[in-house]
């Protein structure tokens, strides 16, 4: 394999073995799946990409393709060429037209940045290192989500490089099967995505409101279950507060050890509007006000969020996610928050609720490839561990297969494909449910020869125009 040809091509920095980049190179934010592969190239520009799959398709090389290296269950490397996209950050604000046009390998925090410099916001999620591809080709849910839709709602066209190297505009006009696939349908699937032009909405300061319940006690936990129940009586029903952005997290305190439940809350529009909300929520016995602030989007994001900065960098993990439809009952919240403080196995493990409704929830599912729009919310957990001591490992392991158990019967059989975990089961059902053949079928037409795939890639051999695939395996 002539590495060198390849390389005399390229603008950008390519990476093999023996070079003192190397390791580095080869890591993803959750370093659970080591994988060595025999070329990284760090694109430029986007004939750097157009030279490397044409490199790759010449010498049988399997490809993927890495923006942000968040994929948690370590898809975006592998044993053959990685074309990182990371370079690729460019945002270009039109604030006569309200629309941006954002790279594939921008950052959230990058993004965002560029966006408040002008006064607009496109909903982004909380860890400020995910890139925009990975992100919104999952659906990409951030606190503004119930007020402005998931990132993906708020794409206008996208642009993507195919596998023979020809680059397709998707949007309602051109390629609208392709425009579809790309919300919702998962990275790494249809060809490498250049760009997203988005419609961006002009926001000012946001309102955040963090509070916080002890879990230490079990009357401390009846207090807090009794929170929770409220939260999702008063403000999950779909129409309900859609100002109100809401992440749930039930983790331990970095600083003591104590476990808590928090509700990291932001509101779009008048403090007044808030108070409201959150009146009887404050009025509960137990409720602890943490932080309040009044701030960019950047900074209520960060600072309510700020205790997941306390995980140190290299640390790795298992994941699981769960949809919930069907509103829980008091004594299955309490029971909620009683397994994790019997069970969870270190200070970083956490457990989060994700909560829907609000301008989700009023998109079909089968609009876009995103199929979670019945969903109250995502509850997901992070089983982080470090390396030492030596049977963290396991510990991690076997804590998210308990809240697996404990999770199914309260979930409705569906995953957010933005936390993939490997171990899932049937897990085309879990990402698409039925709109699973329709991605099958727009997979064979841009990339016929299954050049694009990964242990989870969508899979569009023996997809047919009429028929649902003999590989479909939903219910
Ligand atoms: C700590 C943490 C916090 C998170 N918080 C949130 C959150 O608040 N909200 C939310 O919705 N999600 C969240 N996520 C999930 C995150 O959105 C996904 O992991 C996302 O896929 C990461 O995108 P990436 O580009 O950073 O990752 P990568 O690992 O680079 O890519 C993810 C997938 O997309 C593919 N891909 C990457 N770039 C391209 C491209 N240019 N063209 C085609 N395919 C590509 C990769 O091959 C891989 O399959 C979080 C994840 C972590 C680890």
């Amino acid at each position: 394999m002539d590495l060198q040809y390849l390389e005399e091509n390229l603008s950008g920095r390519m990476v093999c073995p023996g070079s003192p980049q190397y390791q580095e190179s080869c890591r993803l934010f959750n370093d659970l799946y080591p994988t060595y592969p025999k070329v990284v190239v760090y694109a430029a520009h986007e004939p750097d990409i157009w030279h490397c799959l044409h490199f790759a398709r010449s010498h049988d090389l399997t490809t993927v393709v890495r923006a942000g290296g968040h994929s948690m269950a370590g898809y975006s490397v592998c044993e053959g060429l990685v074309i990182d996209v990371s370079g690729l950050n460019r945002v270009t604000v039109d604030t006569e037209s309200s629309t941006a046009v954002v790279q594939a390998g921008t950052k959230i925090y990058e993004l965002e940045a560029a966006l408040e410099a002008e006064g607009f916001h496109v909903p982004g999620g909380g860890c400020p290192t995910v890139a925009v591809a990975g992100y919104m080709m999952g659906g990409g849910y951030g606190f503004t989500s119930r007020y402005f839709g998931l990132n993906c709602d708020n794409v206008l066209s996208a642009r993507v490089m195919l596998a023979d190297g020809t680059i397709v505009r998707a949007s309602a006009e051109e390629n609208g099967d392709l425009f579809w696939a790309l919300r919702g349908g998962g990275g790494g699937n249809f060809g490498v995505l250049l760009d997203i032009t988005y419609r961006v909405h002009g926001l000012g300061k946001l309102h955040g409101l963090r509070l916080e319940w002890s879990l230490q006690r079990t009357m401390q936990r009846r207090e807090a279950a009794a929170a929770l129940f409220l939260i999702q009586e008063r403000f999950l029903p779909s129409h309900a507060y859609p100002q109100l952005g809401m992440q749930l997290l039930i983790q331990t305190d970095p600083d003591g050890g104590g476990k808590k439940l928090i509700a990291c809350l932001t509101w779009v529009g008048q403090r007044s509007g808030l108070d409201e909300a959150v009146a009887p929520l404050l009025a509960l016995p137990g409720t602890n006000v943490t932080l309040s602030l009044h701030a960019g989007y950047s900074e209520v994001n960060a600072r309510l969020l700020s205790k997941m900065e306390a995980i140190p960098p290299g640390i790795r993990a298992y994941c699981c996610s769960h949809y919930v439809d069907q509103a829980l009952d008091l004594p299955q919240m309490e029971a909620l928050l009683d397994f994790y403080v019997a069970s969870v196995p270190n200070a970083f493990a956490i457990v989060a609720m994700e909560c829907y409704g609000g301008k989700i929830n009023t998109v079909p599912s089968d609009a876009t490839a995103f199929y979670h729009r019945e969903a109250l919310f995502d509850i997901f957990a992070f089983g982080f561990f470090t390396d030492e001591p030596e049977e963290q490992q396991s510990l991690a392991h076997n804590w998210i297969a308990q809240l697996n158990d404990f999770l199914q019967p309260i979930g409705n059989g569906h995953a957010y494909q933005n936390y993939p975990s490997r171990e899932l089961p049937n897990h085309a059902w879990a990402y698409w449910g039925p709109n699973y053949p329709q991605l099958q079928r727009i997979k064979r037409k841009y990339d016929p020869d299954q050049f694009f795939r990964y242990g989870q890639a969508i899979d569009g051999r023996g997809a047919t125009e009429r028929t649902t695939s003999p590989l479909y395996t939903g219910p």
